[in-house]
């Protein structure tokens, strides 16, 4: 299985990835994740990274975030699927993946549109925590830690994430807006774009996502046979 998560800043698509990956044992691959890491590590992608002030809610360009998405998926724990989440984001980096992917000769499952109305998103992630250890989301009301401020797992201390920050948050939603978007109406034309209703509590997001990869799962052998296998 090989899934999208699409959906704005917040709306809870980490959240639900790490659901979806632990009920079909498959990796997500957050890219958010992948560069706030890389640059914490110094390694060669987070030296690229750094030039591109992702703390301030810009994007990295298209080719770098591709060709880190192709090495990652090339091991071994991608075997049987993964989850994307943040990527693709734009229209171009779409259709690269699409080329990786044929390439590779992988098809995609589906695309999990998750929407929420604005001001339940901006909730979210004005509420949003990450540990300053592992990168663990929570959320002071809706999926706080045990103990406040203090990493259930790690035991590190709670964080608010740079691009969180109110005056980062509006530009994010902007560029969101501008360069995401689109990339709705791509994967809607390309027939594989499904809406989850991500405004309700997380474990009835989850039940309606799941039901929805119970029924694609269903129809992959379908989809294979008309050929959309490469979108
Ligand atoms: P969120 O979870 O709030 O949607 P992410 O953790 O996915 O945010 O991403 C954080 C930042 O990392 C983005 O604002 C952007 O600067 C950068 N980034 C993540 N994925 C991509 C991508 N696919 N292309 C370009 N930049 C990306
Ligand atoms: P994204 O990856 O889309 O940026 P996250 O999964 O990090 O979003 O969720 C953003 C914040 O909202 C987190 O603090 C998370 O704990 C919280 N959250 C996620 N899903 C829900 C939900 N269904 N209801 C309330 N809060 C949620």
């Amino acid at each position: 299985m090989i899934l999208v998560l699409l959906g704005p800043p917040g709306v809870g698509k980490g959240t639900q990835g790490a659901r979806i990956a632990l009920h079909y044992v498959l990796p997500t691959i957050s890219t958010g994740a992948m560069l706030r890491e890389a640059i914490s590590k110094g390694t060669k992608l987070g030296k690229i990274a750094e030039g591109y002030r992702i703390d301030r809610g810009e994007y990295v360009p298209d080719e770098i975030i591709v060709e880190a998405v192709d090495e990652r998926i090339e091991e071994p724990d991608c075997l049987n699927g993964f989850l994307l989440d943040g990527f693709p984001r734009t229209i171009p980096q779409a259709k690269v993946f699409a080329g990786v992917l044929l390439k590779k000769k992988r098809r995609l499952t589906g695309v999990i549109d998750f929407y929420a109305p604005i001001d339940a998103v901006v909730k979210r992630f004005s509420g949003r925590r990450i540990c300053s250890i592992c990168g663990t989301t929570y959320h002071i009301t809706s999926q706080p830690p045990k103990i406040e401020g203090i990493c259930d797992l790690e035991g590190g201390t709670l964080i608010t994430r740079p691009d969180d920050e109110p005056d980062v948050v509006q530009h994010r939603m902007e560029v969101y807006h501008e360069k995401t978007t689109p990339l709705r109406d791509y994967y809607r034309e390309c027939g594989v774009l499904h809406t989850i209703d991500a405004d309700q509590d997380p474990d009835l997001v989850f039940r309606a996502t799941i039901e929805l990869l119970n029924r694609l799962e269903a129809e992959e052998t379908l989809i294979f046979e008309q050929g959309k296998w490469n979108v």
